[in-house]
């Protein structure tokens, strides 16, 4: 797949620190990317509901993570996917009237013009599901073969394919919870265990089998059908970054039961560990509520900007907030990002201001520290009241200094 133009981030002086994040299977804050290079790969959207302010927290935090990688000297691969063909957007191409490539096309277009916007670097690696079903295919073929797999007949004809999860013992160890929540979540998140004939109720599905209406590819040895879920961001994985890779990435409900099956099937296919580091988004809500199609209460990055709000105060109102926590988007936080853009505007003016240094230290550490960008924010937001007050050494350029790192680390262009 085609990527979105990638921004151009400015040099600064000397490096950054190492990143540390927080690691959900381990609970610990961890350099999750310890070597001359880190290889990042965060769950990309499923087409049909581009772009809501929860997609845009989570792909603006790891953007965070990848320049601050880059400032420390890594180089970055990142890698991602589009989820073009599956259960939510074929329901919602059904329910429309649209059909499904056009809505998936029009939603993938929305999405990277947002990240346009938004300043995010697209990643180097960029799949979608449907350009990946040869892979896919070799993958579930070669999990029946080792017996970590298992075929059930489909009421419609054909056999759907599910991973036998008693062939993993380390299944668990991402998400950390006990079966009974599992269950829970698997019910919730696109999983069937109440299907009749699984080995077990958290199987998740591999392949599916051609069901009338839904669109499907050949596969000499499984049968026409497409694929399942966690299945494919494991083969984009694997195939795009090699394995282990340093972090897996994504929000928070996707730890289960999407990035546990998803590391499961890595081991199934012998390919071991999938990630050093899995790290997790919080859920932005609304109005009281997890933003989702379902409550109708998304708010669109699109919608915003088509409304005048400019792409930097979205991108300042989510970075107001911690990463890892859940929080609420709402009109005063919209507000308050918009004061920042203009009071930082303001202090950038002209070629002179309180020294740089100090500020350029402190994003680097607010960052390196689990991008902890409310902290990094205040950083700045100190410095461009101090400039505001008039009253301190004239420092030639730390306008400048202050302005790329900015833009640099944090992908608020001003
Ligand atoms: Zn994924």
């Amino acid at each position: 797949m085609l990527t979105w133009p990638a921004p151009q981030i400015p040099r600064l002086p000397g490096t950054g620190e190492p990143v540390r994040v927080l690691d959900t299977s381990t609970g610990q804050v961890v350099v999750a990317a310890p070597g001359p290079e880190a290889r990042l790969y965060v769950c990309g959207i499923t087409p049909y509901d581009a772009t809501h302010l929860g997609h845009a927290s989570t792909y603006v935090a790891f953007d965070v993570l990848v320049r601050a990688w880059r400032d420390a000297g890594q180089r970055v691969t990142y890698a991602s996917n589009v989820t073009d063909v599956d259960d939510p957007l074929l329901e919602r191409a059904t329910a429309t009237g649209v059909d499904w490539r056009t809505l998936a096309a029009d939603q993938t277009a929305l999405y990277a013009s947002d990240m346009t916007a938004l300043g995010v670097v697209p990643p180097d690696v960029y799949r979608g599901v449907v350009e990946s079903v040869p892979q896919v295919v070799a993958a579930v073929e070669a999990l029946l073969a080792r017996g970590a797999a298992y075929r059930l007949p489909s009421p419609d004809g054909g056999d759907d394919v599910y991973a036998d999860l008693s062939a993993d013992p380390a299944f668990g160890s991402v998400a950390g919870l006990d079966e009974a929540a599992m269950l829970v979540l698997s019910a919730e998140r696109g999983g069937d265990p109440d299907r009749p004939g699984k080995r077990s109720p958290l199987d998740p599905l591999l392949w599916r089998a051609e069901r009338p209406g839904e669109p499907a590819w050949d596969a000499p040895g499984l049968g026409r059908g497409r694929p399942g879920w966690h299945i494919e961001c494991s083969v984009i994985a694997r195939d795009g970054l090699g394995v282990p890779f340093d972090v897996q990435g994504g929000g928070s409900d996707l730890a289960f039961p999407h990035h546990e099956c998803s590391a499961s099937h890595l081991r199934l296919l012998d390919a071991g560990e999938s990630a050093r580091a899995h790290v997790h988004t919080g859920m932005v809500g609304y109005e009281g509520h997890k933003m989702s199609k379902s409550r109708g209460n998304l708010v669109l990055v699109s919608r915003l900007l088509a409304d005048g709000v400019e792409p930097m105060a979205v991108r300042l109102a989510v970075l107001a907030h911690r990463y890892r926590e859940d929080w609420e988007w709402t009109d005063e936080g919209l507000v308050a990002a918009r004061q920042r853009v203009v009071t930082w505007r303001r202090a950038l003016a002209g070629n002179g201001g309180p020294d740089a240094a100090p500020v350029l230290a402190g994003i680097r550490a607010a960052v390196a520290d689990d991008l902890d960008t409310p902290r990094a924010l205040a950083v700045v937001d100190a410095w461009a009241a101090t400039a505001l007050a008039g009253q301190v050494r004239f420092h030639e350029g730390a306008p400048g200094l202050v302005a790329r790192a900015v833009d640099a680390l944090l992908g608020v262009r001003m």
